[in-house]
């Protein structure tokens, strides 16, 4: 566990979605846990205090992205209601499944329980599509480490193994109509899936193991269902609709469900050249990133590139004084050695990108759609109906080859314009 912050910034606003409301103003004195952020209709996702305090300041900045975002900034003080405490168990009694949507909707909402592993989207809005779909169904529980800064997901596997095996059963249970859920595991930790699968047999829904292939990427939703598919071909098994689902979502849920616990804290994996002792950390939603790099000793030299989330498609942070997630799985600060000395110059249609896309598009033309097109157009869907840009799902493999070191996956993605 990463040392607790003197402030936390919580943020206000989560993409996708609204603004919260808050619920406390300058001034006021917040318990750990306490709500201090309304979600709003279902775009947004509750937010809760993760350390005692007061609130200091209500303030905003911008992100990499130009987006506006708002916090309400912590000081800690005062004594923790959970850390360190024994937290009451709501359903000692197992299996659990005797929870309705309905109720296991609610307590989601109210722990602010989101998508981990993705966008941050809340996950009983994703769940209220697979919850009335008809048919057979399939949970599929994703454990594919396909990138080097999944690990804080391999050390929350082997760590919390049966919290994240009794979140999928309850999660099945509650949507009704579940008839397996699917243990996709990366080929070289297959004993993750047996010892999960072991777990697995506590509970009266069936279960298999499904081992995903070596080549990047493969936890993605296209590839992961391609793999599904053809699983399913080979099996006959039906599996119908498919919910996808990553380690720290499903632990989140059952620790919501179990202990009423809202996401306080999340496993983050902590590195890159710039960082003197990169590590995997716990540590507190709301901490500001600097602190958490001083924990790792701080920096080598100064780091040229930060980011969130892989090299490969996260997203840059712009300050330091930037705060911890929901959806920070990674931290990662480059001296200018590891991001290459090369500028950036123009395509040079070498067709590199095109041979190494996992979906088979066509980087360089999208790009130069973009290029050429003005914003405007790009914004009305002149640009962005061509299937590509559905289709492209980030993953940075283009980028990587690129000898003109092109932004390909952010410009196609709309993150930044050359317009
Ligand atoms: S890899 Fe880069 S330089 Fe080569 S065709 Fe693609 S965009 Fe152009
Ligand atoms: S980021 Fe590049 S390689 Fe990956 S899907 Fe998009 S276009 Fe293809």
């Amino acid at each position: 566990m990463a040392f607790l912050p003197a402030l936390s910034l919580i943020p206000l606003v989560q993409y996708p979605g609204g603004k919260l409301s808050p619920l406390v103003s300058v001034g006021d004195s917040v318990r750990e846990g306490m709500l201090v952020g309304k979600g709003r209709e279902g775009r947004s996702a509750n937010i809760h205090a993760t350390v005692p305090g007061r609130v200091v300041r209500h303030t905003s900045w911008e992100d990499s992205d130009g987006r506006e975002c708002e916090g309400l900034l912590i000081r800690m003080e005062g004594s923790f209601d959970r850390l360190g405490s024994t937290e009451e168990n709501y359903t000692p009694e197992l299996p659990p499944d005797l929870m309705s949507y309905q109720e296991l909707a609610e307590v989601l909402n109210d722990c602010g329980i989101v998508e981990m592993e993705g966008a941050g989207s809340p996950l009983a809005e994703m769940l209220s599509w697979f919850h009335l779909a008809e048919g057979s169904k399939t949970l599929v529980v994703r454990c594919v480490f396909d990138d080097p800064w999944l690990v804080a997901d391999y050390v929350l596997c082997k760590e919390r193994l049966k919290a994240i095996v009794e979140g999928s059963f309850i999660l099945a249970g509650a949507c009704g109509g579940v008839g397996r859920v699917l243990f996709a595991v990366s080929r070289k930790e297959k004993e993750i899936g047996k010892a999960m699968l072991a777990e697995a047999a506590r509970y009266g829904i069936s279960s298999s193991m499904i081992l995903t292939g070596r080549r990047y990427p493969q936890r993605n939703h296209r590839e992961m269902e391609i793999v599904l598919r053809e699983y399913e071909k080979k099996t006959k098994v039906d599996l119908g609709t498919l919910l996808i689902l990553g380690p720290s979502t499903l632990a989140a849920v059952h620790d919501a469900v179990k202990y009423r616990r809202p996401i306080l804290e999340r496993y983050v994996a902590v590195g890159g050249s710039a960082v003197r002792k990169p590590k995997v950390m716990r540590v507190r939603i709301g901490k500001r990133i600097g602190d958490v790099f001083d924990e790792c000793g701080g920096f080598v030299g100064n780091p040229c590139r930060v980011v969130t989330g892989s090299p490969f498609f996260g997203e840059m942070v712009r300050f330091l004084d930037e705060p911890i997630t929901k959806t920070s799985y990674a931290l990662v600060a480059m001296l200018a050695s590891q991001v290459g000395k090369y500028p950036m110059r123009d395509c040079i249609s070498c067709g590199e990108c095109r041979k190494v896309c996992p979906v088979g598009l066509d980087p360089e033309e999208m790009y130069k759609m973009i290029k050429v097109s003005s914003l405007d157009a790009a914004q009305s869907g002149e640009v962005s109906d061509h299937p590509g840009f559905r289709e492209c799902h980030g993953c940075g493999c283009c980028e990587v080859v690129c000898p003109s070191r092109l932004p390909l996956p952010e410009v196609i993605r709309g993150r930044i314009s050359y317009a």
